[in-house]
Order: C-alpha cells, then structure tokens, then sequence
C-alpha cells in the first residue's frame, strides 16, 4: 500500500520541513527504506541518484537522532565525492531546520581548519569523504565513540574510486555496535564485499531502476537556441500527421503548456489538440484525457505534474518541448511511448541553458541521447536579447551549483570591477569556457 509520510510517524518538525521541501509523497526507495530503518535494522539499498534515496535515509536518521547531544558525531554518513558530500548536508540541513541537530562536511581539497573549528564547536552528524574522515580522526579531532549511524551513500563508486582501504580502516575505529546503511546504484562484486563487511542481515531494498528507458523507444535531441525556434521545429514535425498520429507534448510549466496549446489551437482547431495541466477543471481534464485515449484528438499538451498517474502510454510520440528540472520526470515522460513491443519516438528539444539537465539525465539513463540535425526547413530565429540574458543567468546559476566559488560571469559584473587584473584574465577565460554548446559527442 502506498503510504504517505504521515504514516512513517515522524515528529511534527520532520513533517514541517518536509512539507516545507515539497515532498508530497515518499518515492518508493522511500517507502521501502524508512520503516526497517526506524525499526533499527541494517539497510543496504540499491537505488541510483534521482531516486530520493537520500531522504529516504537522512528522514529516519533525524528522526532517530532527534534532537543535539553532547559534542560527539553520532551519525557519520560517507560519500565519495565532495559533490555529493555537499548534496547531502544541504539534504540534512533542509529537514533538521526545526531541530537543533548539527551537521559539519568534511572533505579535502582546501585546509582542515574551518572544518575543525567547526568540528570543535560539538556535532551530530558528519558528512564526510573517507580520506578526510580519516585525517581529521588520526589527527585527534573526531572523538568517534558515540557514533550509532554509520551510513556508505554510492558504494560503488566508493569502490571504483579506490576507498576500500580506508572504509576498512573506518570501520575498524568506530564502535561495533551500530546502524549500517549502504546505498549502491549497482550491486557490483566489490560492493556485495563490502557490504559483506559492513552490515549484519541487512534488509534489502531495492527499486527497479526505472531510470532505464525502455530499448523500445528512440530518443533524439535537437539543439535549438531560443522557444522561437522550437515553435518553429515543432510546427515542422507536427506536418507528419501519419508518422505522429497520437502524441504528447510536455512542458515544464502552466504557461508554457498554455502557449503551445494557443499556438496548436489557431492551427488545428479543437479536433486535434487538448491541454491539461493544475489549473484546468478536474472534468475538462478527464475530458480531454478521454478524448485523447479513444484516439478522437491526435495531440495533448500536458505538464509533468497533470501527466503523473494519466493512464494513457500508447503513445507514437512524446516531444519533449524542454528538458524537465526534475530529471526523473525525463524517465516518466518518454515512458509514455514504447509500451510492450510497439515502438515509439521521444524527441527533446534543449537550449543551451537546458544542455546542463540534459547532461545529468545522460548520467541517470546511463545513455546519451542521440543528436539529431536540424531539418532545413525549420528557420533558425535569433535569440532575443531578453531570452539571452536569461539564458545566460541560468547558466550562470547552474555553474555556481556545480562549484560554489565559481564567480558569475555574468551577476559579478559590478563587484568584478573592483578587483585586479587577475581575476579580469580568469573571467575571461570562464566566459570562453562557458560556450553553450560544449557538448562532447
Ligand atoms: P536523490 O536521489 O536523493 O539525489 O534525490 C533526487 C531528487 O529528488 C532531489 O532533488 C530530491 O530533493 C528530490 N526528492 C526526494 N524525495 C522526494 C519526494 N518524496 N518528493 C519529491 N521530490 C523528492
């Protein structure tokens, strides 16, 4: 049965901060991992990024570990990368926010000693890369007795990064009696080593990585540089009305979902094109749903959010007007098309600010997605001055998400002005670097 994260009995702050975080329901690493981990047991979890495998440990752990206690780490969680470290910690702090507890990340590549001031200043929770863990525990300033909590997120990758000396040493220095967790996207021989080692009769809990899209489908995806141009290219394709006879168009948004529905409508008329999204009428929504299904419109707008639990799949084609944020829905959305032995057709559509998700879905899927050239008979707009700054601020945006100490290329211009001809040189050489198609093919 489906649960919702009331019934996991969370206390009033977990709950808050969750809602807070928009979570609605639990995903279903979620549903599978909270409860064995709150009732205690050793947990191994095989479950790939994007899954919500992260709250689904970080929940119970909070709930477990309450509220602050002394100045010793009860919980230590291990990442293999300072990426995913940091992911972690913003996870933690999102759902500690109505509790006291503290969390410090601690990884290399600059000086211990803000990690160990703040080590210093008493701590629940480290999130930690293991070579750092180790040097900052040999060095005397992780006092490890009280840990309960032991956690391995990405196991694998710990093991193809070579950790596996230093997990040993780990766990030969923290106390035997405690809560293992370990979370792996593939259960790998070394990993089922490891995880030998590390858990006593874990419960296993697994999602089917729905990550992998059906080998029924073919994806392809067009590099286009403005909406304009995308109208252009949909307008393009949709003239194939043999070849796309029953399709879905999805957008990320109302509005946008909205607009392409206008400009489908003044074309087609009604016959042909139905919308849905939250803001339509629960009855006009299952009309059109309706209508789609037996088959009496050929196209549906539709935004990730209506399209979840809509029962229609067989689909020739879904058209990917822009790439999902949430890059799961990527995943559900060509799932649409492709069911049992049919084939279909999933094209996506990416402007050079949207190239950054379509590099983390390639990672999810574990596939590129195959680039398709430009018809020539699409016309290729310019881009708008105020899509270009908008553009360019999104991309601004995602390099500071991946390095925190990236200085914008684009907001800093004032403060840029102020600093020396270093730094000019630096900015000039990021801004090269920011090309917008440095795809590698
Ligand atoms: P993870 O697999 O832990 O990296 O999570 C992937 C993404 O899903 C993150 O952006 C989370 O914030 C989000 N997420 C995790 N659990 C949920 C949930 N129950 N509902 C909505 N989003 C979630």
């Amino acid at each position: 049965m489906q649960k919702s994260f009331e019934d996991f009995k969370f206390n009033r702050q977990i709950l808050n901060a969750i809602t807070e975080a928009g979570y609605e329901e639990p995903t279903p690493i979620q549903q599978k991992a909270i409860t064995p981990i709150l009732a205690g047991q050793d947990v191994m979890g095989i479950a790939q990024t994007g899954t919500g495998k992260t709250a689904a440990y970080v929940l119970p752990m909070l709930m477990k570990l309450k509220y602050a206690q002394g100045s010793d780490p009860r919980a230590l969680i291990l990442s293999p990368t300072r990426e995913l470290a940091m992911q972690i910690e913003e996870n933690i702090r999102l759902f500690a926010k109505y509790t006291d507890l503290r969390t410090v990340v601690l990884y290399g590549g600059l000086g211990p000693k803000t990690q160990i001031a703040e080590l210093e200043k008493g701590v629940d929770i480290i999130v930690a890369t293991p070579g750092r863990f180790l040097d900052l525990y040999l060095a005397e300033h992780i006092n490890t007795k009280q840990l309960k909590f032991l956690v391995m997120d990405e196991a694998d990758k710990m093991m193809d990064m070579g950790f596996i000396g230093k997990i040993h040493r780990i766990l030969e220095v923290v106390p035997r009696k405690r809560q293992n967790l370990l979370f792996s996207a593939t259960m790998s021989e070394l990993v089922h080593k490891i995880a030998g080692d590390f858990l006593a009769f874990p419960t296993v809990v697994e999602v089917s990585p729905q990550a992998t899209p059906a080998n029924t489908v073919s994806q392809q995806l067009y590099l286009v540089p403005n909406t304009k141009t995308k109208i252009n290219l949909l307008q393009y394709l949709l003239k194939d009305d043999e070849d796309f006879h029953r399709l879905i168009i999805f957008s990320k948004t109302k509005n946008t979902a909205d607009n392409i529905y206008r400009f489908l409508l003044r074309k087609y008329g009604e016959e042909e094109v139905r919308v849905i999204h939250a803001n339509k009428g629960q009855n006009t929504r299952i009309n059109s749903i309706n209508a789609f299904k037996e088959g009496s419109v050929r196209m549906l707008v539709a935004t990730d959010v209506a399209a979840r639990g809509l029962d229609v799949s067989d689909v020739s084609h879904v058209i990917n007007f822009d790439i999902p944020i949430v890059i799961e829905d990527y995943v559900h959305r060509i799932g649409r098309t492709g069911r049992a032995t049919k084939s279909g057709v999933a094209i996506s559509m990416a402007t050079p600010a949207e190239q950054y998700y379509v590099n983390k879905i390639e990672k999810l899927i574990r596939q590129q997605i195959p680039v398709a050239d430009m018809p020539d008979e699409v016309f290729v707009e310019k881009t708008g001055f105020e899509e270009q700054q908008a553009q360019a601020r999104e991309i601004d945006l995602q390099k500071r998400k991946e390095n925190p100490d990236f200085k914008g290329a684009f907001h800093d211009k004032k403060a840029s002005n102020l600093k020396v001809n270093k730094s000019k040189k630096d900015k000039a050489g990021k801004k090269k670097m920011g090309g917008q198609t440095k795809r590698k093919r």
